[in-house]
């Protein structure tokens, strides 16, 4: 009996020790490299052989491969997992790096951010607080207090780092939710709830912003009710004058304005809100400013188009999304404010991880600023993005961007078969196919059409939205790479697919 227990017992310690090795440790160096060698080669096949944006392989024929994977059994080791990840995943991920993935707002990612994951999932750097993170911590507020510098604010201000431009906006509306409470009617909503008077709370954006501003509104228990939508004037651009009548006519109707977002960059069409203008009413009529710049934060790094934002300095709060347009892998954003004070209102003090003394002994936790708590150290990969190519650098991707996306426009407006609906601050364009001879056709299904032949084929990748409730196609250029030649034979793949339509039907 005695002899059994004992073989068995090292039968367990012989697993423990093969399974220790996964551990990442100075003792497991060489199973680490081994491992990074073929994450690599991996990656390195992904590049080489994704020759087009995508494979064009559809939701159940994917399914299928699903079907017969039980995780409770191991593979055998790393090259059998390649395989079922390859077979999975790499083989039919988006290649968001291909000139013609021309569709959503997806940068390619820079070899120095990339090379920084690697540093950020290993080191595992939490950033809610000093005692989990020491340089990581100061390394974020170095960047934050360049982008803030870079936005035009003054010393006074600060920010975090954060999952994405959502989570930034939501930060925005409860700052500002909650400092109107505050100063409008002394009232505490991180310690109270809501007032009585918050069904009320309005907040106005233009009918072309993010979602996400709702979303954050019904989150934040205002309700998307609190929302109101401003028209676009014909550059896709919130009308200021529309906006000043809107405030009116809540404020008449017995509801309280709060806050106005800017949206410098929408999704669709990449156009800026009149910045200033917006900064002059908000003022007027004492309300928070937020700009959404999630987008149009890449023109903080050109000379050339930094003016198109010209207001920004003057908001309250900013979204930044330095994975939409600063070439950084997802996650990496920020949000800033104007006043480093504004933070207090969301702080909250556990002793276990920040309590209140730390403030007293300058012990810097980011923790006091977040609406997370564990927290990627994602800052690092703009550091190294910023000393490896500088602002200058990113800046004159940036500027190949908008050039092309201008190319692209003209080419629109002088194609007959295509119908253009703006000129972008950026570089996102809504068209359509409109060759119809005999206007027989709906525009609306010829276009969903071509877009799903699109994403049969994978050739080619644009997104499609909806204007004032006719679907049209979309081409966000965010790839220095892609030439105006790319756009031309998208265009001639597209208008292949318009045809193709027209004679089957
Ligand atoms: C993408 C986007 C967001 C949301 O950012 P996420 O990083 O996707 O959460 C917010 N505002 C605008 C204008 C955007 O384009």
């Amino acid at each position: 009996m005695d002899t059994v227990i004992t073989q068995q017992t090292v039968l367990e310690r012989e697993n423990l020790f093969k399974n220790l090795k996964n551990l990442f440790c100075e003792v497991n160096v060489h199973e680490y490299q081994n491992a990074m060698q073929k994450a690599q080669e991996a990656v390195v096949e992904f590049l080489e052989e994704n020759n087009q944006p995508f494979s064009g392989v559809s939701p159940n024929e994917l399914r299928k491969q699903f079907e017969n994977i039980n995780l409770n059994e191991q593979s055998k080791n790393y090259d059998e997992v390649f395989d079922e990840v390859k077979t999975l995943y790499t083989k039919h991920a988006i290649a968001f790096h291909h000139p013609k993935y021309v569709a959503h707002l997806n940068c390619p990612v820079v070899i120095p951010a990339v090379i920084a994951e690697v540093l950020i999932s290993s080191i595992n750097s939490s950033l809610d607080t000093w005692d989990q993170s020491a340089g990581g911590t100061l390394m974020e507020q170095k960047l934050i207090e360049w982008t803030c510098k870079e936005i035009g604010f003054s010393k006074e201000s600060d920010g975090v780092f954060t999952s994405g431009g959502s989570q930034s906006n939501l930060m925005g509306m409860l700052l500002a939710r909650d400092h109107y409470s505050i100063k409008h009617f002394n009232h505490n909503i991180k310690k109270n709830g809501l007032p009585i008077h918050a069904h009320r709370f309005r907040i106005f954006v233009s009918e072309a912003a993010h979602f996400s501003i709702q979303k954050s509104a019904s989150i934040l228990g205002l309700g998307e009710q609190a929302v109101v939508k401003i028209k676009t004037d014909r550059s896709f651009k919130m009308n200021s004058i529309l906006l000043e009548d809107a405030i009116k006519k809540e404020i008449e109707e017995g509801n309280i304005p709060i806050a106005i977002v800017g949206t410098a960059g929408t999704t669709d069409f990449g156009n800026i809100d009149p910045l200033h203008n917006i900064s002059v009413i908000a003022k007027k009529y004492d309300l928070w400013f937020h700009v959404d710049a999630a987008y149009g934060c890449a023109l903080l790094l050109t000379e050339n188009h930094r003016h198109l934002i010209h207001g920004i300095e003057e908001a309250d709060s900013v979204t930044v999304d330095y994975h939409k347009s600063f070439f950084q892998p997802v996650s990496s954003s920020g949000f800033l404010v104007k006043d480093k004070n504004y933070f207090t209102l969301i702080t909250h003090y556990a002793d276990y991880l920040n309590p209140k003394d730390h403030d007293d002994n300058a012990i810097p936790n980011q923790v006091n600023k977040s609406i997370q708590t564990t927290r990627r150290f994602d800052a690092l990969k703009l550091w190294f993005t910023l000393r490896i190519i500088g602002k200058k650098g990113l800046g004159d991707y940036i500027d190949t961007i908008i050039q092309t996306a201008k190319k692209a426009a003209v080419m629109l407006e002088n194609d007959p078969e295509f119908e253009i609906l703006n000129r972008s601050d950026i570089s996102a364009l809504v068209f359509r196919y409109s060759a119809n001879p005999f206007k027989t056709f709906d525009l609306n299904r010829i276009n969903t059409y071509i877009k799903s032949q699109l994403y049969k084929h994978g050739n080619a990748l644009v997104a499609g939205t909806k204007v004032n409730g006719q679907f049209y196609l979309k081409f966000t250029i965010l790839n220095p790479l892609t030439t105006i030649e790319d756009i031309q034979s998208t265009l001639t793949i597209i208008r292949k697919y318009g045809n193709e339509y027209v004679e089957v039907n």
